[in-house]
């Protein structure tokens, strides 16, 4: 928009008019704006934040879409993350303590979503388990989560607790069950640790029919990771991301079924993690080679649209579907779809003689060949002897605590180096 000539220039305010944002001043709080450039959906996606300093003094970095709202998934990551947003002394709160009884302070989430002077100004994204948001973290949405999981294990509905599916009834239904069928109860129990997942029916951009965004090491607002799905996304996209998850998630993974990405201490993946371009993309090649494979053992019958990726081997077969029905052939054959410990099995035995191990999508060493230097250099990642143990969660807050609240936001952080 153009300035009337002559006028005398405003202090800058963004388009839409972000400055609205009660606590947010001009100059003195930072606006940290979307990183330009090629949006890399597997990467850490910064998404812009505001600094709102709220009236007590305290300063949150606070994620805000263009709309100058919190995104939903941001605010049910909020939730998810049992260690932020504690009173102290507790260390951690309880997901399922929070969703089990009615907060008496009641939010309902304003129309087209919240500001993030509104959602401070609830107190709710200070302290998530001192009052609830109708559809977040309420009794209505353990029922949700009941009724989807009305047949299923202690441990199932457990993990379900802590993995939020953000889409329609029917499509949380078939997700539900495609994930109980194809992955075992200890497998779902694992992908929930620490911060919760969320998975999320939307748009993850043009030819991709969904996408896995670990946490990084990078963004501090968003270490829940998270599965978007396109729309059309079926048994084999879900399980190909949330196989991703795993690959990542699961420390008591190693060797070829746990990614060859480098990761933290805390399981995130690092910005600054020592590889070069060409190691990088090749390392690409081997994550989603090794991710193909295991979904191929794992889905209960042949999909009828085998991944694109199977369009960049060469191995085994004239088009394809031949290739992805070869690996099939291989992983499952005549016997059983596997799940658990048995599909990591089938892989590392069987992976070297798949079409997939073969795959070059990224400009750089095909799959099998990085795999074979990074075995022979013995980098791969090694199994943990046993998984962490989950930090006690607080049964609530001790009454009467008043503790000053601690800000858990992040200073904007300089400008990261970002992965094509
Ligand atoms: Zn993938």
């Amino acid at each position: 928009m153009n300035m009337a000539a002559g006028k005398k220039a405003k202090p800058r305010v963004h388009p839409k008019g972000w400055d609205e944002v009660a606590y947010y001043r001009h100059s003195k709080d930072a606006y940290v704006p979307l990183t330009k450039g090629k949006r890399d959906a597997e990467g850490p996606v910064k998404i812009p934040t505001v600094t709102v300093t709220t009236r007590s003094g305290d300063k949150y970095e606070m994620p805000m879409d263009k709309k100058g709202r919190v995104p939903r998934e941001y605010v049910v990551a909020r939730f998810l993350s049992e260690t932020q947003g504690v009173r102290p002394p507790a260390r951690s709160r309880s997901v399922s303590v929070d969703l089990s009884r009615d907060a008496e302070v009641m939010h309902r989430e304003p129309r087209g979503g919240w500001t993030p002077k509104q959602l401070l100004d609830s107190g709710w994204w200070q302290y998530p388990s001192e009052s609830d948001i109708y559809g977040i973290d309420d009794t209505s949405m353990a029922s949700e989560i009941e009724a989807l999981y009305r047949d299923a294990t202690k441990t199932q509905q457990a993990a379900g607790k802590r993995m939020t599916l953000i889409m329609p009834r029917e499509s949380a239904q078939r997700a539900v069950r495609i994930l109980r069928e194809n992955f075992t109860a200890g497998e779902l129990k694992k992908a929930v640790r620490g911060e919760g997942m969320i998975i999320q029916e939307g748009n993850p951009g043009r030819g991709v029919g969904g996408y896995y965004r670990a946490k990084w090491d990078t963004y501090d607002s968003a270490k829940t990771p998270l599965i978007m799905l396109g729309p059309n996304w079926d048994e084999d996209t879900l399980v190909h991301e949330f196989t991703h998850h795993l690959r990542h998630a699961d420390e008591t993974r190693g060797g070829l079924t746990r990614t060859p990405y480098r990761l933290n201490e805390r399981g995130e993946r690092m910005m600054a993690d020592g590889m070069g371009d060409y190691e990088f993309n090749s390392a690409r090649n081997l994550e989603e080679a090794a991710t193909v494979a295991e979904t191929t053992a794992r889905t209960r019958l042949p999909t009828k649209s085998p991944t694109g990726y199977y369009e960049y081997t060469r191995k085994h077969g004239s088009d394809y579907r031949e290739r992805y029905a070869y690996d099939r052939g291989l992983l499952v054959g005549e016997g059983r779809p596997r799940k658990g410990r048995s599909a990591e099995k089938i892989v590392k035995a069987r992976f070297g003689d798949t079409s997939i191990s073969g795959l070059r999508y990224y400009k750089a060493d095909p799959a099998d060949a990085y795999l074979k230097a990074r075995v022979a250099a013995g980098t791969m990642p090694v199994a943990a002897k046993r998984p962490k143990a989950k930090p006690k969660a607080s049964q609530g807050l001790p009454p009467g605590v008043t503790v000053a609240p601690v800000p858990v936001s992040a200073k904007p952080r300089a400008k990261a180096k970002r992965r094509g």
